[in-house]
């Protein structure tokens, strides 16, 4: 007799899986026989019933039975067989494109048909193009599937048969036995502890045609919740992997006298917020560590992120180490850089300035006095870790506004700024709240502090949401605000992606504004103009110079004028609440009432009408994240592209948040408990796929 086989063995194991299969399997990350059945279904389709014709909807995709009233070729642009069948509750249209003789001959009037496929709206009557059919003999009585059928996602070669073969070998070897139950009894929600692991799998692979369908297809069905506990678990797992990993490098001790954070308190015209003490003290403390710190602040727009960052530089510097903070843009690379020239030289420190365009003799020059220590801050964009830049004895990195990265990015970062024997301390700041949930997801491997007060004596700005065509309207309330000495920015948002498009459109506003408003003062600013170019109109309007500046998003992050009290945002249904919620950050800086108009073009969908109804009704920055992230989902909110968040197979940020909620203790409790088991869990459903580089 054969050996019993395993779980953990090859799927070669399995009939039907030679070296060809077993590659292309490979491919989506399926090694071993479990890995099939943590393959989940990415959908169902129902063959278990036969849906009356008379009840279908668009874009459903159902099974009927039916006899064929007339079948005919339609000679059009395109030749075509058209089979009208109809049960008797209603009727459907079967469409062929291609077609043989055999099957003209075969769907012959009188004949019955069962078919499925996704009903669409024909020219005529509802049809279905190219189904699935059987012709069922009269006397015949041919029995519908006794389970719904998953859809698996698969890749170019294997085919959805096969794929239901394998997996129909591989739950044939489950059970509780070959599949130790890992994680339930910290699984204290009773909807999820309703099932066991073994149960669950069974059931998601092989639905029992009683299923309520619609539960098992928006993923919230018990069973899939109970997966998604484990997946989440997994994954949580998987974060605190890294963070431990990350732990056992070395970093320098930043801990100096505290003489220039002192001299800088002193300085500043304001007292810091409690908060702001608060989160410096959280840093403080771990950058004092010999481990590197990683650790995410948090705060709104206006919070006065930029003055912790500075405490923590000047510790830095103070411990005897250079520290570099980088911005997303030149722009608000070149707003840190004054801030910090204001604040730093004061003290007798250097501050440098390292970005993309600067001129060959001025790079050599920081480059130089970078790697000599000569500059012990240096402020710039991406341009400060290209390769030829070394640093004397770099002791902090912080990165501004740049939630966007993921945890690769992160750590990619992380080792630019290796020095000889140890990591630099990294400080990651956001001015875009993340709902705690999807932070607790995204940066599990992160400390987050949250500076969560403002500076007092803000005015919160009022927000009004307008139509376009009251725009004659609007352009006379910026004049109003212009003749009142306050200066007003007109944004123009981005169309179709195209920054070309969009400075074109900022370009004709101007004009458009400036025919409107002559005797204004009207600047432009945008992202195709050289950086020299925007810097001097940007100084410019800060210095009072300008009454309005017409813009691009490219004012989205960072820039401070106080006495910048309106702002009109044109097309605002283009953007997400969250970077609206960051522009409108650009006023209600300085002691007066600002305001904020939001001008949509009309029509607007209902989603787009909540969506600025939101913001118009709130200035709480977490509040408009979490209503971003149930109205758009985590990957608009985090930046679609590197959100940081894996693609989760039946996990859901939104619907499962109660679950993560729950990952911390549970986390704690199987570390404690078997630790080993933590490493099956994640192989279990990461295993081979996620790769965290050289942790
Ligand atoms: P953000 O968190 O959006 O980066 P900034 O650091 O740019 O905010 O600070 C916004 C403005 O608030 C700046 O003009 C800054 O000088 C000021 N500011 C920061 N902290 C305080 C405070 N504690 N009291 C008063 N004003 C403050
Ligand atoms: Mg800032």
């Amino acid at each position: 007799m054969a050996d019993k086989i395993t779980l953990t063995q090859s799927v070669t194991a399995l009939k039907g899986v030679g070296s060809k299969v077993a590659e292309r399997l490979e491919k989506l990350g399926i090694n071993q026989i479990q890995d099939l059945l943590f393959h989940l279904p990415l959908r169902y389709q129902d063959r278990t019933r036969l849906q009356p014709m008379g009840t279908l909807r668009l874009h459903q995709e159902v099974l009927v039975e039916g006899t064929v009233k007339l079948s005919q070729i339609k000679f059009g642009r395109r030749r075509s067989l058209l089979c009208h069948i109809g049960d008797g509750t209603g009727s459907l249209v079967l469409r062929f494109f291609h077609f043989s003789n055999t099957q003209l001959q075969q769907l012959a009037q009188g004949v019955r048909v069962r078919c499925f496929g996704e009903v669409r709206n024909g020219p005529s009557s509802l049809e279905m193009v190219h189904p699935e059919y059987q012709v069922i003999a009269d006397d015949k009585v041919v029995p519908v599937d006794a389970e719904l059928t998953p859809i698996y996602p698969t890749t170019e070669g294997l085919h959805q048969l096969s794929f239901r073969k394998l997996i129909k070998q591989a739950l044939a070897l489950l059970n509780d036995e070959s599949l130790p139950e890992l994680v339930i009894e910290q699984a204290k929600l009773n909807a999820v502890a309703h099932y066991s692991l073994v149960e669950a799998l069974h059931f998601v692979h092989q639905p029992p045609p009683d299923v309520d369908v619609q539960l098992l297809l928006d993923k919230r069905h018990p069973t899939q919740r109970r997966l998604a506990y484990e997946e989440l678990l997994a994954h949580h797992l998987s974060m605190r992997k890294v963070k431990a990993q990350a732990q056992q490098h070395a970093a320098p001790v930043l801990k100096g006298d505290g003489d220039y954070r002192q001299q800088l308190l002193q300085q500043l015209p304001f007292p810091l917020t409690n908060a702001q003490q608060r989160v410096v003290a959280e840093i403080l403390t771990d950058i004092a560590q010999a481990i590197p710190m990683q650790r995410l602040v948090q705060g709104d727009v206006g919070s006065g992120k930029t003055v912790v960052a500075a405490m923590a530089v000047l510790e830095a510097v103070s411990a005897g180490y250079q520290a570099v903070m980088m911005a997303p843009t030149e722009l608000l690379a070149d707003q840190h850089l004054q801030t910090f020239k204001t604040w730093l030289e004061p003290l007798g420190l250097q501050v440098g300035w390292c970005v993309g365009k600067q001129t060959a003799s001025e790079r050599r020059q920081v480059l130089t006095d970078l790697s000599d220590g000569k500059i012990q801050v240096a402020v710039g964009t991406h341009a400060l870790f290209q390769d030829e830049v070394t640093f004397n004895k770099l002791g902090l990195v912080v990165i501004d506004e740049q939630h966007r990265f993921g945890v690769h990015q992160r750590l990619a970062l992380r080792d630019k700024g290796k020095g000889a024997d140890s990591f630099p301390h990294q400080l990651v700041m956001t001015a875009t709240p993340i709902p705690r949930t999807l932070a607790m997801t995204a940066y599990a491997d992160l400390n987050v502090s949250v500076i969560d007060e403002l500076p007092p004596g803000r005015i919160p700005v009022t927000t009004v949401v307008l139509p376009d065509t009251r725009r004659a309207e609007i352009v006379q309330r910026v004049d109003v605000a212009c003749q009142q000495n306050r200066q007003v920015y007109w944004v123009c948002t981005l169309i179709e992606e195209s920054e070309h498009l969009q400075c074109q459109a900022a370009e004709d506003a101007a004009i458009e504004l400036q025919e409107a408003l002559p005797d204004l003062r009207i600047a432009l600013v945008h992202g195709r103009m050289k950086s020299a170019e925007k810097e001097q109109v940007m100084q410019q309007f800060k210095a009072g110079n300008i009454d309005l500046l017409v813009a691009t998003t490219v004012i989205e992050v960072g820039v401070d004028v106080p006495n910048a009290s309106l702002m009109i945002i044109e097309n605002a249904e283009r953007l997400g609440l969250a970077q609206l919620h960051q522009l409108r950050g650009r006023v209600g800086r300085g002691s007066v009432q600002s305001h904020c108009v939001l001008m949509y073009k009309s029509p607007l969908s209902e989603n787009g009408q909540a969506r600025l109804r939101c913001l118009r009704d709130t200035n709480d920055g977490f509040a408009i994240a979490q209503r971003d992230l149930e109205l758009r989902g985590p990957g608009e909110v985090l930046g679609t592209r590197q959100t940081g968040l894996p693609q989760f197979r039946v996990a859901d940020v939104m619907q499962d948040q109660d679950l993560i909620n729950v990952m911390p203790p549970a986390a704690d409790h199987l570390l404690a408990s078997s630790p080993d088991l933590s490493e099956q869990l994640i192989a279990r459903w990461f295993g081979h796929k996620i790769d965290f580089g050289q942790v």
